[in-house]
């Protein structure tokens, strides 16, 4: 591509991203192909010789676009949101055009820099202490992951790398069964195993006891296991559960537990003050992690990990061959040393221009309006007679179904919903029964779009009363 073609399309693909921005809001929300479409639509083997870019650019309107589902949505109800803030695409760009790969600080010493200066002002926008440092992580999965190799690490008095895990103690980690299923993932892929993932069921409030924490602590010293971590849940993803972070924290403190806390949703609603109390406490963990690329606008992928101690990660997961040596510098951090992957994106750049642009208080203002409309959704739902609320809000996230609807007919409530294409919205298990899971989180949403929600759901669980607002 020489540079005068780069340059207009690489306009043609900025004209054509402002377009679909605008017009996002008249297609159906989820994808509405069925499987294998786009699959059979793409020829079986690569050109031989180079194709137009028209062409290329045609098709990719033609064959990928029906079968996107359509994230940036202000009306995206389903699981959690990944937003990605106009201001944020622009800085991607950016990045992209320059394509750096950040592994090292001198690999390119601003991608570090303003990355420690982020996660500063990250940590104090969400009114965590100056003892955290941060990282960014690909995502939160990496950033728990690399916890609990921590947590293993420690436990193994910093022998698992080299001896791995056969014949030693065996490490156990403790979390409630209201996690996402990245920590059990980490507990696979660090070895340590879903066995001794230990899930402690979480009561009425959606914190696990921490009598039942304690007492399964001291259970498994007894029968020999070595207790290394404890893994609290900030915003559950099936129903938004929060731990009750200072009660779980000194049980673990009295077993010399490192704790991580899995805030990946609820983390940037932090940036309100009037909602840390939900994790009162939490400067007392000594890891934490929480993606700006959820409910912060920070383009996929971007993920906040806060530590107390960053020489435990370093310890835990540096390499340092020859040739990945930076001489004559001191004082320099190389994140690659904090995360598993050596390869680095530059991340820090879309935060910068994002946290500028908005400044906290206009990231703020979305969030409050987020958990005030869903609030009064599901106010509104609750006086809408045949409507069960399964379970309160936690922000901007609850549950609900038809009142005693079998499973069968909620799933088929929700596919109903989802083909209609205004809305899209996903299921929980609650209490072994499936649940209508509703969260609001787009950066585009209007008050309206929660009008337009409450009709759908209304008509896709057939109800005909309808309650005013
Ligand atoms: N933790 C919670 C509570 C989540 O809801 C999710 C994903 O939705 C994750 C962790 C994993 O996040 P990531 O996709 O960044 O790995």
């Amino acid at each position: 591509m020489t540079p005068e073609d780069f340059e207009s399309w690489s306009r043609r693909a900025a004209d054509w991203g402002a377009e679909y921005r605008r017009t996002l809001g008249d297609r159906p929300v989820r994808a509405q192909t069925d499987a294998g479409e786009i699959y059979r639509a793409i020829p079986t083997a690569p050109p031989q010789t180079g194709e137009d870019m028209e062409a290329i650019f045609e098709d990719f309107e033609k064959i990928i676009l029906p079968g996107m589902t359509h994230w940036q949505h202000p009306r995206f109800f389903a699981y959690f949101p990944a937003n990605a803030a106009p201001v944020s695409v622009v800085a991607e760009y950016l990045v992209t055009a320059m394509a750096a790969q950040c592994m090292l600080w001198q690999t390119s010493p601003a991608a570090t820099e303003l990355e420690t200066r982020m996660m500063e002002w990250l940590r104090d926008a969400v009114g965590l202490p100056g003892g955290f440092s941060g990282v960014i992580q690909d995502s939160a999965s990496s950033a728990t992951l690399a916890a609990m190799l921590v947590m293993r690490e420690r436990a193994l008095d910093w022998q698992g790398n080299t001896r791995g895990l056969a014949g030693g103690p065996v490490p156990r980690v403790y979390s409630s069964d209201q996690v996402h299923t990245s920590i059990d993932r980490a507990a696979w892929v660090s070895g340590i195993g879903q066995d001794n993932l230990i899930k402690i069921p979480a009561d009425a409030t959606g914190s696990m006891p921490p009598e039942a924490l304690d007492a399964a602590i001291r259970a498994d010293i007894d029968a020999g296991y070595k207790p290394a971590g404890l893994v609290i849940c900030v915003g559950g993803t099936s129903t938004g559960a929060i731990d009750d972070v200072p009660a779980l924290i000194e049980v673990a403190r009295k077993h010399d537990l490192y704790v991580h806390v899995d805030a990946a949703w609820a983390g940037a609603a932090m940036i309100c003050p009037e909602f840390r109390p939900l994790w009162a406490g939490v400067e007392d963990a000594d890891s934490i992690t929480f993606n700006p690329h959820k409910w912060m606008g920070a383009s996929f992928d971007c993920s906040a990990h806060l530590v107390k101690e960053p020489e435990l990660l370093v310890r835990t997961l540096a390499y340092q061959p020859e040739y990945l040596k930076t001489h004559g510098q001191n004082g320099i951090i190389n994140y690659s040393e904090w995360t598993v992957p050596l390869g680095r994106r530059f991340r820090a750049l879309k935060l910068w221009f994002l946290l500028r642009f908005y400044g906290l208080e206009g990231l703020q203002a979305i969030i409050r309006d987020h958990v005030r409309w869903s609030n009064g959704l599901c106010e509104r739902l609750r006086n809408t007679p045949g409507v069960e609320i399964v379970t309160e809000p936690s922000l901007s996230l609850f549950s609900f179904r038809r009142d005693g609807a079998t499973d069968d007919e909620t799933q088929a409530a929700i596919n109903k919903i989802n083909d209609e294409g205004r809305i899209y919205l996903t299921q929980t298990r609650v209490r072994d029964r499936i649940a209508i899971r509703f969260q609001a989180g787009s950066f585009t949403l209007t008050e309206p779009d929660i009008d337009i929600a409450y009709d759908v759901i209304c008509d896709g669980l057939g109800l005909t009363e309808r309650t005013a607002k």
